[in-house]
């Protein structure tokens, strides 16, 4: 991807562990590079169509300036969402933060921190049973879309599901849901499941009636096991009230360890029901 950079952008700021450097302040020197698609600018020759470096200088000088970390992890996180949050075109961003003047009283030129932040594409599975069906799912996307570092991208229709396994309980109501976020797939997981915890979910029986189920289906092409989380989730391939509702608003997207597309996965779900 093409990228802008900005490099050694001189802030004096406040940030430190030290109670002098809080008080005194120091130069920080901040280098950016920005990925985003300089297509349409390269084309158009028009600054509206890009990313404007002058804009996203002010921006992290103003950051800079503004607040008083005390950890450039801290400071760097903080600049790279803001950056990500501004401006639209940026699809990711690694920040450099430098502190030529830590007092660290050995003879170093510099130390610094450099992080790297992008926007994933991640598609989640909804799902309830009980109560207000579909009045708890909106919740649930409405809260996905108040969390600052998340944007809902699209959302599919809802479907009634027979429920699956042996729990006597109710129909369910389904669906999928694109989001663009900053978190790490933990991080989301976090969200989610808080989430649930705010729609008054209870894990009381495994596979049982649930007022919102929220799954992790897909992040980007990443695959993660863990104890806590698996993705691709666990189960998606198997269960028609995943693949039914996101084959409608991603049938392209791929399952990274299969390498089948969405729309394969429910055809081949299909077929096997059909020879059962
Ligand atoms: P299920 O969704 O399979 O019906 P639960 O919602 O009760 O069951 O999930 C149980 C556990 O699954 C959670 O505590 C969570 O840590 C774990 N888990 C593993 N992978 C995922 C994922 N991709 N999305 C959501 N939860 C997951
Ligand atoms: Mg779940």
């Amino acid at each position: 991807m093409d990228k802008i950079c900005i490099k050694g952008l001189e802030v004096f700021g406040k940030h430190g562990v030290l109670p002098e450097e809080n008080a005194l302040g120091q130069k920080f020197v901040i280098s950016a590079t920005l990925f985003c698609d300089t297509r349409r600018a390269g084309r158009s020759d028009r600054l509206e169509d890009s990313v404007n470096y002058a804009q996203v200088s002010e921006l992290l000088k103003a950051e800079t300036e503004s607040h008083v970390f005390r950890l450039l992890e801290a400071l760097a996180w903080h600049l790279a969402k803001e950056v990500l949050l501004h401006f639209q075109l940026v699809q990711g961003v690694t920040l450099q933060i430098e502190k030529p003047w830590a007092p660290v009283h050995l003879p170093l030129d510099t130390v610094s921190v450099q992080i790297h932040r992008e926007w994933h594409q991640a598609f989640l599975g909804v799902g309830s049973n009980l109560g207000d069906r579909e009045g708890q799912i909106r919740a649930a996307i409405d809260f996905l879309g108040e969390d600052d570092l998340t944007r809902v991208v699209k959302v599919s229709s809802l479907i009634e599901t027979k429920p699956v396994g042996d729990v006597e309980q109710g129909d369910f109501l389904n669906g999928a849901i694109e989001i663009a976020t900053l978190r790490s797939p933990e991080e989301l997981l976090e969200l989610t499941q808080g989430i649930e915890g705010k729609l008054k979910r209870e894990r009381k029986i495994h596979w049982g009636p649930r007022t919102i189920d929220l799954d992790i289906l897909l992040y980007g092409r990443e695959v993660v096991r863990s104890e806590s989380l698996c993705i691709p989730h666990i189960e998606m391939e198997r269960r028609m009230f995943v693949l039914e509702p996101l084959c409608e608003i991603a049938p392209y997207a791929v399952h990274p360890l299969s390498g089948k597309r969405v729309r394969e996965l429910r055809q081949a779900l299909l077929d096997g029901q059909g020879n059962v």
